[in-house]
């Protein structure tokens, strides 16, 4: 039997009920330790653009965004053979970011 009245729970209605910080049901939420797929109303923003997602850091446009810039950054434009230190420090961090 479905539970309609649970699956549109807010935020403010899941902490009210659980005693549960907002902060720690994101936290949980983006470490995957509560699957909250079947709770629209559930989630935290985007860092980067303030989108409501339930997964990662950042949400699927803004990843892919920065993945398009990762790609570009892997290859190396024919009029500047060398990348500069700086690129490939930013580069790594984004990599370690979306981790
Ligand atoms: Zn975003």
């Amino acid at each position: 039997m479905r539970q309609k009245k649970n699956r549109s729970a807010t935020m403010l209605e899941v902490c009210d009920h659980t005693g549960v910080e907002e902060r720690v049901v994101r936290q949980f939420i983006r470490e995957g330790r509560l699957i909250v797929s079947q709770f629209p109303n559930l989630g935290y923003p985007c860092e980067s653009c303030g989108n409501m997602i339930q997964a990662k850091r950042i949400c699927s446009s803004c990843q892919s965004e920065l993945e398009r810039e990762l790609d570009s950054l892997d290859k190396p434009k024919k009029t500047e053979r060398t990348v500069p230190t700086n690129q490939t420090t930013k580069q790594s961090q984004l990599k370690q970011y979306l981790q």
